[in-house]
């Protein structure tokens, strides 16, 4: 028979603390309100108590204590989940925020990177060696979450996503079982690991296979008018026939001063860079663009041609991987751009090449056919907001749904109300299905329940 949650809180964790030797944070502590809040603040989930470990047999300690007293738990990286999956109500929250950090192997071209490590960790790390991971393209996400459920980036038409580029972990499952896991000597796991989000446990080291990023080019190229739904037609037009090294992303929005429609073309080159400003030469040279072009820069410029968004605002994102790029879904996006609000845009992350032609087989990852991740970020600041804001949202997703893969959105931008049925959505029914097996075997009681769920297979 389970056992009632936590009949005695305070003895209880005073048994965790005695446990572990990092940080833990009641309710009352002074610093848990600041230490819970994450990336979006319409996720205020109140952890049971917050953990912030010092080392594996921490998180061991921690994850055994949560089975003793029937607790589920919440994983944090970069606390950038939108959903809200890092914000754990009722849970422990394993904080692995604090615990940041890479090595990089010149020879062997790996990196390994501490479990709650952002991209810029990553990054700082490979750079020096004119090395990278694909990872994504906002410098402070977290490289956790963003890793084990796919991972898209300036790399990906080149490299794929960054669940491709995982070779090893390791993880503390709901047993308090310590697992490497690769290729060769947990094959499941492993792919379950590539794409799965964090359902199997608390990932406390990525190893990364890295790629050369010696010669890049990159812009952030800005659009205003009504010449915009051309330029997305154009950019559409030219990446289905790029070559790997060029990765483009757009960001339809429309100006606050006046309300113009506007688009930013977000540009990364991996090659000469007079080639990359060549392939472009077209698009850049629309009427209405209004500044920016691609040029010669390092890699640490290409990952820091998005601004980092600040904590604290409010975020409702919801949308789907697309199977194609039709006329009709340029339309359904410029319709939508024009209902905008405030800081909202919709994002088209455009996926080709190695994406698409590395092997369905070798993770869990369920939008490798997609050609597209095309999500409405709905970001606004005043609570009054939040209706208006959320239903825009959910009308530009019902727009693009007639262009789903599977009627699924990017795990990674799920809304806060994420349904099972869209998480199902997410993967392709064998898939699903090994998932739910894997995740019987490694967490049956579903003890990592603040994830895109996979439920244990029955
Ligand atoms: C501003 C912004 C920019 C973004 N840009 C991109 C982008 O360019 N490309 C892209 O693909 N995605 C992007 N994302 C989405 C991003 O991938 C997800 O938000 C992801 O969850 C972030 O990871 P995190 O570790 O910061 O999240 P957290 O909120 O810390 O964690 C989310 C979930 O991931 C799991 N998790 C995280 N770390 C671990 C771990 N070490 N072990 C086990 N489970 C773990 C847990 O289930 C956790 O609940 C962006 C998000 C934001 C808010």
């Amino acid at each position: 028979m389970a056992k009632p949650a936590l009949p005695n809180l305070q003895s209880a964790l005073a048994d965790l603390h005695a446990a572990t030797r990092g940080r833990l944070l009641a309710s009352d502590h002074p610093s848990y309100e600041q230490t819970r809040r994450s990336f979006n603040a319409m996720a205020a989930g109140r952890p049971v108590a917050i953990l912030q470990p010092d080392d594996t047999a921490d998180v061991v300690a921690a994850v055994t204590w949560a089975t003793d007293v029937d607790v589920a738990i919440g994983v944090r990286g970069g606390g950038h989940s939108v959903a809200g999956h890092s914000a754990p109500e009722g849970g422990l929250l394993i904080d692995l925020s604090k615990w940041r950090g890479a090595e990089v192997d010149p020879a062997a071209r790996t990196a390994v990177a501490l479990g709650g490590s952002r991209l810029m960790d990553l990054d700082a790390a490979t750079t020096a060696y004119g090395l990278a991971a694909p990872s994504g393209t906002f410098v402070d996400t977290g490289i956790g979450g963003l890793t084990l459920s796919g991972g898209i980036s300036y790399l990906v038409a080149s490299e794929g996503f960054a669940c491709d580029a995982l070779i090893g972990a390791q993880l503390v499952t709901a047993t308090g079982e310590v697992i490497d896991v690769d290729d060769q000597r947990e094959p499941d796991l492993m792919w379950g690991l590539r794409g799965g989000g964090g359902n199997f446990g608390v990932v406390t080291h990525l190893r990364y296979r890295l790629a050369d990023v010696t010669q890049v080019a990159g812009g952030r190229i800005n659009f205003r008018g009504d010449g915009v739904p051309r330029v997305i037609e154009r950019v559409i037009a030219l990446e289905q026939h790029a070559p790997d090294s060029l990765s483009l992303q757009m960001l339809a929005r429309r100006w606050p001063d006046d309300g113009a429609l506007g688009l930013t073309l977000l540009v990364a080159w991996r090659g000469d860079p007079a080639e990359g400003a060549a392939a472009l030469r077209e698009v850049v040279a629309d009427p209405s663009r209004i500044d920016g072009d691609v040029r010669p820069m390092n890699w640490l410029q290409v990952q820091a041609l998005n601004p980092p968004l600040p904590f604290g605002l409010r975020h409702y994102w919801k949308g789907h991987l697309v199977r194609e790029t039709p006329q009709d879904l340029a339309d359904a996006v410029v319709d939508a751009s024009r209902e905008i609000r405030g800081r909202s845009v919709i994002l088209i992350e455009l996926i080709h090449g190695a994406a698409h032609r590395i092997p369905a087989a070798t993770a869990a990852f369920g939008g490798r056919a997609a050609v597209a991740n095309v999500t409405a970020l709905a970001i606004w600041a005043d609570p009054g907001d939040d209706e208006t804001q959320i239903q825009w949202s959910r009308r530009t997703a019902a727009r693009i749904e007639p262009f789903s893969l599977r009627g699924g959105g990017y795990l990674n931008y799920s809304e806060l109300d994420l349904s099972a049925s869209r998480v199902a959505a997410g993967f392709d029914a064998p898939s699903f299905d090994r998932l739910r097996r894997l995740k019987r075997i490694h967490d049956p009681t579903n003890r990592f329940r603040f994830n895109a769920n996979i439920p244990p297979a029955s």
